[in-house]
């Protein structure tokens, strides 16, 4: 199929960006195009105007400073996928690129896109809130930043408000006693995962502190399951899958009874990695 007719402007700069996103508030942004072009030529979208960000200078960076890795939204999946600072400061989420689709679409997809687009089953907004990260956006009202936790919203919904972009996230560097951990259950890689797992945590002798365990494919956002986190903060991994708090909804992939014995599966594993340290 073809898509509805829309009108195409390239931004040179976030300014442009925005005031054009004030012009016509039904535009979209254009980034990867990984997902909106499909959604455009299903016609599931028809959007009036596409923002192309593609030509806007800075936001395609990676720099590892002051404690954190800060990843523009243009940075492509396969960029971060190949980047030294990443694989050594943020190795959750070296770890999860892998699983993002097919190299094809991870040369154009973009870390912004996906952040933004908040597919409940895609791993890097587990990443974002499995590391505690930041989302930092620019609006009509300047910068701000926006904690994972606060920005996943509900399902393909985020915190953005609608004249804001995405311009970057932020994510806290991993130090000696990090520990990190990911996990995914998909019918064919590259797939959507059926459900994943990306988990971090803090070594302190033969505990782990600070856990964080973030479930995607689950539920309508990915979402954070914190009883299960207290107790594999007590070493008790089964106790962590009996805690469980998800009721996932069946669909043509999988049952939710389904979902929730492969999340337990997921688990395990997870924690075994936590455990083991195989940063
Ligand atoms: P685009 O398609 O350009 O945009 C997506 C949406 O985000 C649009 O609504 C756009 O307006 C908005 N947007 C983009 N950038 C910004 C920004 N900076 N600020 C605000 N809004 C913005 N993804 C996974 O995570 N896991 C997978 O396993 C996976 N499998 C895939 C398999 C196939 C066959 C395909 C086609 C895609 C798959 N994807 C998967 C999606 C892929 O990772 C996309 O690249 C990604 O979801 C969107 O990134 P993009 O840069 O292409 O965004």
């Amino acid at each position: 199929m073809k898509p509805a007719p829309f009108a195409y402007k390239k931004a040179r700069s976030v300014d442009e960006a925005l005031s054009l996103m004030a012009s016509e508030p039904e535009a979209r942004l254009l980034a990867g195009g990984q997902t909106l072009i499909a959604s455009l030529n299903m016609r599931l979208s028809a959007p009036p105007l596409l923002i192309d960000i593609n030509g806007i200078d800075g936001l395609d960076r990676i720099e590892a400073s002051n404690g954190s890795v800060q990843i523009g939204a243009l940075v492509r999946h396969a960029q971060a996928e190949r980047d030294e600072a990443i694989a050594r400061a943020a190795p959750l989420i070296a770890r999860a690129l892998p699983h993002v689709a097919h190299p094809a679409i991870r040369n154009r997809g973009t870390i912004g896109g996906s952040i933004a687009y908040a597919d409940p089953a895609a791993e890097l907004p587990a990443c974002l809130l499995a590391l505690n990260g930041e989302i930092v956006a620019r609006g009509a009202n300047g910068e701000r930043s926006i904690a994972a936790d606060d920005f996943f919203k509900g399902l393909f919904e985020t915190a953005l408000a609608p004249a804001e972009m995405l311009t970057g996230i932020r994510i806290p560097e991993a130090k000696g006693e990090s520990r990190f951990g990911f996990a995914e259950l998909a019918r064919r890689h590259g797939d959507y995962a059926l459900v994943g797992l990306a988990a971090s945590a803090r070594a302190e002798g033969k505990r782990l502190r600070d856990v964080r365990l973030a479930f995607f494919g689950v539920g309508s956002t990915a979402v954070r399951v914190r009883k299960a986190e207290a107790a594999l903060a007590e070493s008790d991994v089964e106790g962590a899958v009996a805690a469980l708090d998800l009721d996932p909804a069946g669909d043509i992939h999988a049952t939710g009874g389904v979902r929730k014995h492969l999340a337990g599966v997921l688990l395990r594993r997870v924690a075994a990695q936590l455990m083991e340290d195989r940063r």
